[in-house]
């Protein structure tokens, strides 16, 4: 039996593509003990739930529900993974557009009655705009509002240049920064194995052809979401493990050190705009962001990616 203090309650707002297989990872994982699964398409949810639970002989115990925003609000975490897709007519801002006004239909009901330790994670994209929505609707500490960021993307990094190197991802320490999106800013000068920056990669790396394209990997990665949904029609196996990463260092209140997307006050000249810089996260949320040395290419390219989010926010009614 898990006693109360052990009890680990996660909510998951959306139970499409993305919610259903963070739900999955987190079974498999074991972070949770509790999981209730929310939707605006009530059978969808319930389906998901149902084939979760039947897998319960093979996986540490955990309650998997489905229920309405009210069930999440003595959660320890909600993950908000619910909105609209991008019709092939319509442009990013009207994404923008509509997935905000989802947004204020749900964060003051999540919100309204939430305990005082919930944090809430924003996946939806663009994920930058909405969690800085989310954390103007909810009225919540910035700390307890974040966004699943460039978790991702820097692990799409690691893993580009473990094929380059034939070196494991998980040696390879580099970070995507500023926007989920287009504007991301890799930061090659901070990009190491065992501290030899990256152009030295050469000494260590096994194929030495490209590995010193910068402009094909970071284009690789950048074009690595609109590639798998145009052959598959979604990307959710890698995001889902993102987030399995991040729910765990808050769990377990790891002070693990991930690109998180954040409210930025101060940081390199910038002001008011969620976007993702190494942050330390643990059971409060974000500790603190830690300040890179970047170039001052990269600071430029930085400052860029935050001058793109405030333009869309400017464009949106919050
Ligand atoms: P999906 O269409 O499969 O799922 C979205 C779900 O949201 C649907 O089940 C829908 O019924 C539900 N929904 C819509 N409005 C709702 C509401 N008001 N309340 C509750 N549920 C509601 O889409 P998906 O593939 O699961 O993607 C979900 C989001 O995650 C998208 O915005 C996608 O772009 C984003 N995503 C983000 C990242 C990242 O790195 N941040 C990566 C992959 C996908």
């Amino acid at each position: 039996m898990i006693s109360d203090d052990e009890r680990v309650k996660i909510g998951i707002i959306g139970a499409g593509f993305v919610g259903s297989t963070i739900a999955f990872t987190l079974m498999m994982s074991g972070l949770a003990s509790e999981i209730v699964l929310v939707d605006i398409d009530e059978d969808k949810a319930k389906g998901e739930a149902m084939d979760l639970r039947h897998g319960a002989s093979f996986v540490s115990p955990v309650d998997i529900e489905t229920g309405t925003y009210s069930d999440c609000r003595d959660a320890d975490l909600i993950i908000i993974t619910a909105g609209a897709n991008q019709n092939p007519d319509e442009t990013r801002l009207d994404l923008t557009k509509k997935n905000t006004e989802i947004f204020k239909d749900i964060i003051p009901k999540l919100t309204s009655d939430i305990d005082s330790d919930t944090l809430l994670l924003v996946v939806t994209n663009p994920v930058d705009i909405l969690s800085y929505v989310t954390w103007k609707l909810s009225d919540l500490p910035s700390h307890r509002v974040i966004g699943s960021g460039t978790v991702l993307d820097s692990s799409r990094f690691r893993y580009s240049l473990s094929q380059r190197c034939d070196i494991d991802a998980r040696n390879i320490h580099g970070y995507i920064i500023g926007e989920h999106g287009d504007s991301e800013v890799p930061v090659w000068s901070a990009t190491n194995i065992v501290g030899l920056p990256f152009e030295q990669f050469n000494e260590v790396c096994n194929q030495k052809d490209n590995i010193n394209s910068k402009e094909e990997i970071i284009s690789e990665i950048k074009n690595a979401a609109y590639e798998i949904i145009e052959r598959k029609g979604a990307t959710y196996y890698a995001i889902a493990l993102a987030v399995n990463r991040i729910v765990k260092g808050i769990i377990r209140d790891e002070n693990s050190i991930l690109t998180l997307s954040t409210l930025v006050q101060d940081n390199y000249g910038l002001n008011d705009v969620y976007l993702s810089l190494p942050c330390i996260i643990n059971r409060d949320g974000i500790r603190e962001i830690l300040n890179l040395e970047l170039s001052s290419s990269e600071e430029a390219a930085l400052t860029h990616s935050a001058k793109v989010l405030q333009e869309s926010i400017e464009q949106i009614e919050i």
